[in-house]
């Protein structure tokens, strides 16, 4: 098993259904996250290869790549000396070209028991820590897809245990309305699958009358205000943003189990993110 080192790929576009403007269907550019080769006699032959049907079904040893971009994931399987040609020298760069020549595409990373043994949990950002995905509203504001580390509330598929202490998750926080998204959407991020179900979310909250926006942050300010009165402490004056600013200077609380996005969280990502990219730079 070869796992390749962080790559970010940022403004990558994706590719929707025609029916369902949430629904990725493809990428225009994807990264390699990990290579392995599946021996004929690995006792686990049989289980690894009952996923593929009929004539793409392997039935001698094999080379397996894992591909993904923030909102989609390829598996290739072919021939094995692609793979360890390049496992023996990655310096000599990914074979793109043999990937497209030869072997098959599947969508998305098998699922089942016997891959999930094979195949690594990955976050998008190395440590799970920064920016995701981001769209942006045609007259300002975004929603951001980020990973941080804290208490997922939903765990990826075949984990039945919630971790113990602060662990990779991914969410996202409308920058515009900071209605949308609660604790309940917090997912743990290990597979491309839970990454691609939050972009699902952040791309439902784009459609047309989702998004609260203005009117939301309005209301919101009010209830702030009332909030702040019932302490002792009555605002004087306009009452607009102070929600945003709530937002904005919430305490980050990795521990915290109900806890909800919000723009501090999104700050924190994006720190992350250009540490990540400054990073990637010196070593390039
Ligand atoms: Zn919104
Ligand atoms: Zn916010």
């Amino acid at each position: 098993m070869l796992i390749l080192p962080f790559t970010d790929l940022p403004d990558n576009f994706h590719h929707v259904s025609p029916t369902n403007s949430t629904r990725v269907t493809s990428s225009q550019r994807y990264r390699l996250s990990w290579t392995t080769i599946i021996e004929r006699s690995d006792p686990r032959f049989d289980a690894l290869t009952e996923v593929f049907m009929g004539e793409f079904r392997p039935i001698d040893t094999f080379g397996v790549a894992g591909t993904e971009s923030q909102e989609h994931s390829v598996l290739w399987f072919g021939p094995a000396d692609i793979i360890a040609r390049f496992e023996a020298n990655p310096a000599a760069g990914i074979p793109w070209d043999e990937f497209n020549q030869q072997g098959v595409r599947a969508d998305r990373w098998p699922n089942d028991d016997a891959w999930q043994q094979v195949i690594p949990a990955t976050t998008w950002n190395p440590d799970g820590q920064g920016i995701v995905a981001e769209y942006s509203f045609d007259d300002g504001g975004s929603v951001v897809v980020y990973e941080m580390l804290g208490r997922p509330a939903l765990l990826s598929s075949g984990v039945s245990k919630s971790p113990n202490g602060p662990t990779p998750l991914v969410t996202f926080h409308c920058t515009r309305c900071h209605e949308e998204s609660g604790h309940h959407d917090r997912y743990m991020s290990a597979r491309p699958d839970d990454r691609r179900i939050v972009c699902q979310q952040a791309r439902r909250h784009m459609r047309p009358g989702r998004c609260g926006g203005a009117e939301a942050n309005a209301r919101n300010d009010r209830m702030v205000a009332v909030v702040q009165e019932a302490f002792g402490r009555p605002v004087t004056g306009s009452t607009e943003g102070l929600y945003a600013a709530q937002c904005a200077t919430k305490d980050l609380d990795p521990n915290g189990i109900l806890v909800s996005s919000s723009c501090a969280e999104v700050r924190e990502a994006r720190t992350h993110t250009a540490r990540h990219h400054a990073t990637a730079g010196e070593r390039a």
